[in-house]
């Protein structure tokens, strides 16, 4: 595996979604423009951001899509499935615990967890839903290493903690509260909200300026 800085790393996960999107249309060759175009930044950042992971194949001649796949699976640790556990099953969390394309990035639903003694032992689409007391057992069963954190912002970093003590170091932290990471974890947060708010700002202030003329944002920062 790289070591790379995280927006880096972000990227390089948007790159193998858009050859696995090449890869579903059978395009079997590929160059840094054609990715940049689908991937929203600069052909220089993913060359820049490619040469994180090594030389890949010879100059002008492209890049083989599926070989290139792989290379940066491996390169940022997504060449095996990961199991992962849902904590909260209310709305968000039964939406993702059925969302098909996890799969993807080789993440698997293996258990689903709610604190709510109506929802305990309850069937929520695939799932039988289970008390958090047991995500230890779960944990240690399957090897887990990731949960998705869906509960209310207000128990969030309590529902952090038990995370944390079932033995699972990896949070993605859906909650709408920010939360500090308890030791021994990496904590990630995904919040739609604020990109919607952000979204609104600037949809906002380009109609004040008198100009909607201007394309996509892009997002090729330095890092
Ligand atoms: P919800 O109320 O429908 O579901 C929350 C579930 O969490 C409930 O079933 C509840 O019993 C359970 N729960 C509470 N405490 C728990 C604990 N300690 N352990 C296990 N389960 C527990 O809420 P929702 O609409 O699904 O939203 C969930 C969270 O996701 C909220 O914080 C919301 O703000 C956030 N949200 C985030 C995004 C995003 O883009 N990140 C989008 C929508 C909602």
């Amino acid at each position: 595996m790289i070591e790379a800085p995280p927006a880096t790393v972000a990227r390089l996960v948007v790159y193998v979604r858009v050859l696995d999107e090449f890869a579903v249309r059978d395009v079997d060759v590929t160059s840094s423009d054609a990715i940049a175009e689908a991937a929203g930044v600069s052909a220089f950042q993913v060359r820049k951001d490619l040469s994180y992971v090594g030389p890949l194949g010879q100059r002008g001649k492209g890049y083989d899509v599926h070989k290139l796949r792989t290379r940066l699976r491996i390169a940022i640790g997504l060449d095996e499935d990961f199991p992962v556990v849902i904590v909260g099953m209310g709305r968000l969390g039964q939406a993702l615990a059925d969302y098909p394309n996890l799969g993807g990035l080789g993440a698997r639903v293996v258990a689903a967890f709610d604190a709510d003694p109506a929802k305990i032992g309850a069937r929520v689409g695939a799932w039988t839903v289970r008390a958090p007391s047991e995500m230890a057992d779960v944990t240690r069963a399957h090897g887990v290493r990731t949960a998705f954190l869906t509960v209310p912002g207000s128990r969030a970093a309590s529902a952090a903690r038990a995370i944390a003590r079932a033995g699972i170091p990896g949070i993605l932290n859906f909650s709408s509260s920010v939360i500090e990471a308890p030791p021994g974890t990496v904590v990630q947060s995904v919040d739609f909200l604020t990109g919607l708010g952000l979204l609104a700002y600037e949809v906002r202030l380009r109609a004040a300026r008198g100009s909607t003329s201007g394309g996509p944002s892009r997002h090729d920062d330095a890092a």
